[in-house]
């Protein structure tokens, strides 16, 4: 059973799987919790649940296969329950093509404060028709409901008191895990995302407290991520495989080429931003043939820069911070890019570009804690291991 748990959880931190060894050890715990959660099913098929909320069918997992071809389908996923006993359901487009085809999945929300990656997804699936689709393009739209319910990026969790949990650190989660958001985690990706998909893009944001531009994170060493991510007239790409635990990389190892667009700011629509990533989005459907028509505006029109890792400029001192330069703006390495200063007005940090780049994100806040990101460059530099660089 232990084995099977660290097996089952590779991904987890090395604090969960001590507490988890430490709960094998005790015969505490690891038995609850094979039992509280269903097993995942050997084949995944659709399962209706029977209920109907707001008109919508419940399933808890999902073969598109098992939807009449021709038309959309609007439902609810179930996904981990709440601590009334109530469920966090997540909605379900999916837009079953009259003929087979490619099945592309998109997702947004894993972040609950970014609301553009949910206008985009929204956007894409009004342009279609199923009736002239050779495919399936399937749409989640609110994983992380939870957090988006309160506007933040964390899912708040009630474990061991209020927790914050980012669930893009959690990917593929784990069914039988430790708390809800590894096992929310684990159920969309075992019974909604993971069997229904060929290719996906999960769609983000910049954070809370940070301005960003419009650009994609992804591995080029991919080929379908790298065809994907060129089929965008979108200016900017980050090629790099970022944090174990992301969603775009659970799916990789998975073997279904994703990645993940930035769609600019959290919290607002940035409305003259979204039509890019729709039309690349379009682009890539027409592309792999689940859509007809001529490809749109692509890369190459949007003259794109490709960098090789987006490097942080971390805050040394607490203050006041006045920026001295704008998103993608290019800068050189040594530049001064921002002055900070004590409540007295003294200057008490300059802060300084790392490497030449691209300004891929600035900090909106005009105060900082030391070790705060207060920009990052988006460059040909040498990835930087260790911390996050950009909170995607
Ligand atoms: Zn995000």
């Amino acid at each position: 059973m232990l084995k099977e748990f660290l097996v089952g959880g590779r991904r987890r931190s090395l604090i969960q799987s001590l507490l988890v060894a430490a709960l094998a050890l005790t015969g505490v715990g690891t038995a609850q919790a094979q039992v509280s959660a269903p097993a995942t099913p050997a084949k995944i098929g659709t399962v209706y649940t029977g209920d109907v909320i707001n008109g919508k069918k419940v399933v808890s997992s999902l073969s598109t296969d098992d939807l009449e071809p021709g038309r959309k389908h609007l439902l609810y996923f179930q996904g981990v329950q709440m601590s009334t006993g109530q469920h966090w359901y997540v909605s379900v487009i999916a837009a079953k093509g009259a003929k087979p085809g490619k099945r592309i999945t998109l997702t947004s929300g894993v972040h609950g404060d970014e609301m553009s990656s949910v206008h985009t997804v929204q956007t894409v699936m009004t342009q279609l028709n199923p009736a002239d689709m050779s495919g399936t393009v399937m749409a989640v739209l609110d994983i992380a409901r939870p957090a988006m319910e309160s506007m933040q990026r964390r899912w708040p969790s009630s474990g061991r008191g209020l927790e914050l949990t980012d669930m893009n650190r959690e990917w593929p989660g784990n069914e039988n895990g430790l708390g809800a958001v590894s096992r929310q985690a684990g159920l969309v990706f075992n019974r909604l995302l993971k069997p229904n998909s060929d290719l996906a893009i999960d769609f983000h944001t910049g954070t809370t407290g940070l301005d960003a531009a419009a650009f994609h994170i992804g591995d080029m060493r991919i080929p379908d991520v790298k065809i994907m991510m060129m089929l965008y007239p979108v200016p900017a790409i980050w090629d790099n495989p970022v944090y174990p635990g992301v969603l775009h990389n659970a799916y990789i190892d998975a073997g279904i080429p994703c990645f993940t667009p930035e769609v600019g700011v959290a919290r607002r629509l940035e409305l003259d931003m979204i039509p890019i990533f729709v039309e690349g989005t379009m682009n890539v459907f027409k592309h792999y043939g689940v859509v007809p028509g001529a490809i749109g505006r692509t890369a190459v029109d949007a003259n794109v820069y490709i960098g090789k890792s987006a490097i942080p400029v971390l805050t040394t001192h607490g203050g006041f911070v006045e920026l001295l330069v704008k998103l993608n703006a290019t800068v050189t390495s040594g530049q001064k890019v921002a002055i900070q200063r004590n409540a007295f007005g003294e200057v008490v940090a300059e802060y300084a570009s790392p490497a030449n780049g691209l300004v891929g994100g600035l900090r909106s806040d005009a105060t900082s804690e030391p070790g705060n990101v207060l920009m990052f460059i988006l460059a040909d530099a040498a990835p930087v291991s260790g911390a996050a660089s950009y909170p995607e």
